[in-house]
């Protein structure tokens, strides 16, 4: 590899801290509290949407099974207050005949209270659901304002991360054509091998890349030698700023 000037190796420290900023933009970005916490919210709603049709459906069936025994309750009110009407009209006569109307009634008083348990069961099962579905509305709404928020929130916060991104890459943009290609092509290498740091500074005999101290005689040997120098430790590219 060709020597490289101090002053490409000094734009290569330019380079780095813009793509350690994208980087740390960019995991920002992925990472971002509100996203996950809208994601949830959402995901609540639709269990919310879908368990509100199960109570809703429950309420229909509840509300057909009231109607259909309101109704039977009442065709044995009609039959009974007919009858009763019979016996104590006196048009009944015969002892049998009145005997059979007396205990029908019986019967039928005893049929009307099972279905009056039965209703009163059911009118209960409807308050419970009423109630149910009243939580489940108030659930709703809360999650429903709560996403707003956390839209708005989320895509304020990702606006001002696209921003920054943006600046940061029209100024890597800038850089770029002061690297020579080779010293690019190595450093984009070791990047992407070490953790998204290629290049370093060497500031008081320590490599910031690993933040090892360079022993005293590979120092002296680096500044004799000059141009481009990698960390014996991390093998990043190491900028000799001050020895
Ligand atoms: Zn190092």
């Amino acid at each position: 590899m060709p020597d490289h000037p101090q002053e490409a190796l000094l734009r290569l420290l330019d380079l780095q801290e813009q793509d350690t900023a994208i980087q740390r933009l960019e995991t920002r970005r992925a990472a971002l509290p509100e996203a996950a916490e809208l994601a949830d919210t959402r995901r609540r709603l639709e269990e919310l949407d879908s368990d509100a049709d199960i109570a809703e459906k429950q309420r229909q069936e509840l509300s057909r099974a009231q109607s259909k025994l309101e109704g039977e309750i009442e065709l044995i009110e009609i039959k009974t207050k007919k009858d009763s009407e019979r016996v104590f009209s006196g048009a009944v006569s015969n002892p049998k005949e009145l005997s059979a109307l007396q205990s029908g009634i019986e019967q039928q008083n005893q049929q009307r209270s099972v279905l009056e348990d039965q209703l009163l069961e059911v009118m209960e099962q409807v308050e419970s659901n009423d109630s149910h579905i009243d939580r489940l509305t108030t659930q709703k709404v809360e999650a429903t304002e709560r996403a707003t928020e956390l839209e708005e929130k989320v895509s304020l916060l990702m606006g001002d991360i696209d921003a920054e991104l943006e600046s940061h890459g029209l100024e890597r943009e800038k850089i770029v054509p002061d690297i020579p290609s080779d010293l690019l092509a190595m450093y984009d290498k070791l990047r992407e091998q070490k953790g998204g740091v290629g290049a370093a500074p060497l500031r008081a005999g320590t490599c910031e890349g690993c933040h090892t101290k360079i022993p005293q005689r590979e120092l002296e040997h680096m500044k004799a030698q000059k141009g481009l120098q990698r960390c014996e430790n991390c093998r990043r590219i190491l900028v000799v700023l001050d020895i």
